[in-house]
């Protein structure tokens, strides 16, 4: 699932493709930029910024713009060779093609995908709290920003990327096994924000450079996660069945026992908000 650290990998594999590169062709397949010709156009940097990708070019009047996109659920980026096939998605899920010399990049499913003077980025990403993978990563404005809605549910406020920019489903359910916190609990209740808070950024962190997603060290296939994806299976600590209910707009995953602190009948009816 692209969260934080996934969208810092893709901007990572478009920096080494496309980073100094003029771009030899473009192809836009969405009907906002389809008029759009970045041939003759160079690629400056590419960078990300909690979820959403900063892909920052130079006009053939040097002006500074970029290109935004967001993967949301389910986009991703390839970069291939010159020549090469195009077979990580079905092609009919291409948004934008850039080629160059040496590499082409293939924009699948993307989301968000607008070409913005670089000027204007913030209207895109200024609402984002602190990176938790920037340069400029501050915790102690995150923590600033999730304890400013202390009736608010744990699991939400992670969520939302006012607060801290780059967790997702997998690692907020993540985070709050790993210190014990029921998703539901008020964030004005959660024992050390702090804590949880560099725990998040330390799992993110830990997941750079690399596809595979885990927060338990483990990196095959069905052991990379103590609650995510778990429904039903027994917690790795405590042996009890993983719950998973809804929370907000998304689900939750999380071990009743590990994470006390929130009654929930077995069918999941009259759950606290
Ligand atoms: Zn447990």
């Amino acid at each position: 699932m692209p969260e934080g650290d996934t969208v810092w990998n893709t901007a990572r594999v478009l920096q080494r493709a496309l980073a100094g590169a003029r771009l030899t062709g473009s192809d836009f397949r969405v009907p906002q930029l389809a008029a759009t010709d970045l041939t003759g156009w160079t690629v400056r940097e590419s960078a990300s910024r909690g979820k959403h990708l900063l892909l920052r070019l130079a006009a053939t009047d040097a002006a500074p713009w970029t290109l935004h996109s967001h993967l949301r659920m389910d986009g991703a980026w390839r970069a291939y060779a010159p020549g090469e096939r195009w077979t990580a998605r079905p092609a009919h899920l291409i948004r934008v093609v850039l080629r160059s010399p040496a590499a082409v990049a293939v924009g699948y499913h993307l989301h968000e995908l607008a070409l913005v003077p670089t000027a204007d980025e913030e209207s895109l990403v200024g609402h984002l709290g602190p990176d938790l993978l920037g340069p400029d990563w501050d915790a102690d404005e995150a923590v600033h920003r999730l304890a400013a809605d202390p009736d608010r549910t744990i699991g939400e406020a992670l969520l939302d990327q006012r607060n801290l920019a780059g967790v997702g489903n997998l690692y907020k359910c993540e985070v709050l096994f790993l210190r014990g916190v029921s998703p539901w609990t008020p964030v004005g209740a959660v024992p050390d924000l702090p804590g949880t808070v560099a725990l998040a950024q330390r799992l993110l962190a830990a997941n750079r450079g690399r596809w595979t997603q885990s927060t338990t060290g483990v990196l095959r296939r069905g052991g990379t996660s103590y609650v995510y994806g778990r429904r039903a299976q027994p917690c790795r600590r405590c042996g009890t069945s993983i719950r998973k209910e809804e929370l907000g707009e998304r689900v939750t995953y999380w071990c009743p026992a590990c994470q006390p602190g929130v009654e929930l009948p077995p069918n999941g009816q009259d759950r606290p908000r």
